[in-house]
C-alpha cells in the first residue's frame, strides 16, 4: 500500500513524557485536513466491514478519530474516560502500567447488551488501555467487533494483550 500522508507527518518527540520514551506526536496530522481525512476514511472502511453498532473512543485522542467515524456512519458514540470524569452511574476497570496502575470508566448505559462495538484510539502501545476498554464493554454485555488505531508500535507487542480480537492499524513502527 502507498505510504499515507499521515505517516510522513507524525513526528517523534524524544523523552516525552519521560526520559527514554519516543512520543509519536499526531498533531501535524490533525493540522492537515487531507491527512486527517485519509485516516478517517480508511478506519471507516474497517468499521463498515465489521458491522459495528456503536463506536467507542478511548480518552482522549481516541475521541478525535472516533467522533468523525460515528458521525459519518450514523452510529452512536460512547466514551471510556479516566477515573473521576464521568458524571453518571459507571463501571470501572483498573489495569497495570510499567510502574503503577491506571483506571478507566464507562457509563453503565454507554452500550446496550448485544451491541457490536468498534473501539478507536490514536495509537496502540502496550495494549493495556485497549484491553481495559474491552473488559468494560464486555461487562456491559457488548461484543468487541474490532479495534482501530492510526498507529501501532509493534515493538511493544500490544496485540499480545488483545488475544482473539480483530485489530486494524494504518501505520506501524
Ligand atoms: P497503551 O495502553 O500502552 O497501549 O497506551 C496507549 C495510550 O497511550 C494511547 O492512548 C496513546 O495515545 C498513548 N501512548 C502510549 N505510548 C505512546 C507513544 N510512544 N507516543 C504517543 N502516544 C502514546
Amino acid at each position: 500500500m502507498a505510504t499515507l500522508l499521515a505517516e510522513s507527518l507524525i513526528r517523534d518527540v524524544p523523552d516525552f513524557p519521560k526520559p527514554g520514551i519516543i512520543f509519536k506526536d499526531i498533531h501535524p496530522v490533525l493540522q492537515s485536513p487531507q491527512a486527517f481525512h485519509e485516516v478517517v476514511e480508511l478506519l471507516k472502511e474497517d468499521v463498515k466491514s465489521k458491522g459495528a453498532d456503536v463506536i467507542v473512543g478511548i480518552e482522549s485522542r481516541g475521541f478525535i478519530f472516533g467522533v468523525p467515524l460515528a458521525l459519518d456512519l450514523d452510529l452512536p458514540f460512547a466514551l471510556t474516560r479516566k477515573i473521576g470524569k464521568l458524571p453518571y452511574e459507571k463501571i470501572t476497570e483498573e489495569y497495570s502500567l510499567e510502574y503503577g496502575t491506571n483506571t478507566i470508566e464507562m457509563h453503565v448505559d454507554a452500550i446496550s447488551p448485544g451491541q457490536r462495538v468498534y473501539v478507536v484510539d490514536d495509537l496502540l502501545a502496550t495494549g493495556g488501555t485497549a484491553a481495559a476498554a474491552a473488559k468494560l464493554i464486555e461487562r456491559l454485555n457488548g461484543t468487541v467487533c474490532g479495534f482501530g488505531f492510526m498507529v501501532e508500535l509493534e515493538f511493544l507487542g500490544g496485540r499480545k494483550n488483545l488475544p482473539g480480537y480483530d485489530i486494524h492499524s494504518l501505520i506501524t513502527y
